[in-house]
């Protein structure tokens, strides 16, 4: 009696764990989701796998099944979460306007090079130098192009309006030369709030502005200077000091930014200094944009 009702323990015991085994089996086999497919579970795992590899983070996290693919979920949730992260610290996005002045040079190209490195563009207010054929490369490698003036000789310039607008469409014309376009907007040689140029006629900035609105120019000055035509103890300006003196100008402010630097020849710690000052814009958050007409034009005061 005893061995009997053993074995029947034993075979009442194997029975149940036969069941469980079944329930297990099943529990596995719509876990992995056979049941839509109906297709055997190791082909399943397979294509899961796939889906895994090849979808963009932001749909595997709703559809792909538990529990196979819960690690690539868990990190795909985290590079959306840093996404969302870093969209929260940039907005809202400020503008910033990398500004040219002065230029084409000997140094264009290589200021081209790095603005197409970092694939930013830029707005450059040019003049009449042996360098025009690089205008074109300029406008071709779709950066703005605006008016500074032909001679950048305020002794010329500035002697009266007359002057100056022939001094102007003489640069109209080579850019219009070398690029097939007219330019839409223009910076005035020292900028709208310049000085000097009252020694040579007074009034006549204010002049200016109300006439180049007139010809349908808009005129740009800019909110933050580079300082990179500045002297320190006798010295330009270092591309540590440039980029220092840029920092803190933009820590100061809120708005847009219009950054005046100048492709001059003799600019190397501008163009040193370049992909830093790039760098530090885009680790700020800025949209890099150019000046056009329809840009809220930056203005300094009329003093003269
Ligand atoms: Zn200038």
């Amino acid at each position: 009696m005893k061995i009997t009702y053993q074995n029947k323990k034993k075979r009442i015991l194997l029975e149940l764990l036969s069941i469980s085994i079944g329930i297990f089996g099943v529990c596995l086999f719509f876990i992995g989701g056979g049941f839509s497919s109906m297709l055997p579970a190791s082909v399943e795992v397979t294509e899961t796998t796939t889906t895994v590899t090849t979808t963009a983070p932001t749909t595997t996290t709703t559809t792909l099944p538990a529990p196979t693919t819960s690690t690539t979920a868990a990190a795909n949730h985290d590079s959306v979460k840093n996404e969302s992260v870093h969209i929260d610290n940039v907005a809202p996005r400020r503008r910033v306007y990398l500004t040219f002045d002065d230029g084409p040079s000997k140094l264009t190209k290589d200021f081209l090079a790095v603005l197409k490195k970092h694939k930013v563009h830029g707005t450059f207010f040019v003049i009449d130098t042996k360098y025009d054929h690089e205008l074109d490369n300029i406008f071709r490698s779709g950066h703005v192009i605006g008016l500074h003036s032909a001679s950048h000789d305020y002794k010329d310039i500035y002697e009266s309006t007359k002057s100056f607008w022939k001094d102007m469409d003489k640069i109209a014309d080579i850019v219009k030369e070398n690029t097939g376009q007219d330019a839409e907007i223009i910076r005035f040689p020292g900028g709208g709030s310049n000085t000097v140029s009252r020694k040579y006629s007074e009034g006549i900035m204010q002049r200016l502005v109300a006439q180049s609105e007139k010809r349908g120019l808009v005129y740009f000055d800019w909110n933050c200077d580079s300082g990179d035509t500045w002297f320190e103890n006798g010295k330009p300006f270092s591309e540590k000091k440039i980029l220092k003196n840029i920092k803190e100008s933009v820590e100061k402010r809120e708005d847009d930014i219009i950054l005046l630097m100048h492709d001059r020849y003799d600019m190397t710690n501008t163009l040193e200094a370049l992909p830093k000052i790039i760098k530090y814009f885009k680790k700020q958050g800025f949209v890099f944009d150019v000046l056009t007409k329809d840009t809220p034009p930056v203005r300094h005061k009329v003093v003269n």
